[in-house]
């Protein structure tokens, strides 16, 4: 696998522990922000979890919208808001009760999928393991975080 260095930026944010390989999906999220620099660390190895991504955004301070986005993929990542070369702010990612409109639901025979209205799903915990799944509120099949596609532009 291909390292890539990171390197400190003076002012933005910086996402880290993002799981192994889901940072392009992390970037697929935040299409809004692809204007800005962006540097992103490819499976680089970490302790506590193996192999996680880094994704460096200059100039550009993600919302709590955003970060709580990045947490439907990526729930063990750490915000840090950098402000002149310093860490300014530290963020939480927090899994949200419902998502709007984020992603496409994968059951093709779904309604979303062939008529023209926004998808939503509800924050759902598994009974028996109580893992975070989200249920389409329109065909009500329950999917797991890393299985919804999430929308592009
Ligand atoms: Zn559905």
């Amino acid at each position: 696998m291909k390292q890539l260095k990171v390197d400190a930026i003076k002012d933005g944010t910086v996402i880290d522990h993002i799981p192994g390989g889901r940072a392009v999906q992390v970037l697929k999220i935040l299409n809004g922000s692809a204007q800005d620099t962006v540097s992103i660390g490819m499976n680089l190895l970490s302790g506590k979890y193996g192999r996680k991504d880094i994704v460096k955004i200059e100039n550009h301070e993600l919302s709590a919208d955003e970060v709580n986005r990045i947490a439907i993929i990526a729930p063990t990542a750490s915000i840090t808001i950098i402000r002149d070369y310093e860490a300014a702010e530290k963020r939480k990612v927090e899994i949200p009760g419902e998502l709007i409109n984020i992603a496409h639901c994968p059951n093709p025979n779904c309604i979303t999928n062939h008529e023209t209205i926004s998808t939503r799903f509800d924050r759902h915990k598994n009974p028996t393991d109580d893992r975070t799944e989200f249920m389409c509120h329109y065909c009500e099949k329950i999917y797991e975080p890393d299985s919804l596609k999430i929308k592009v532009g």
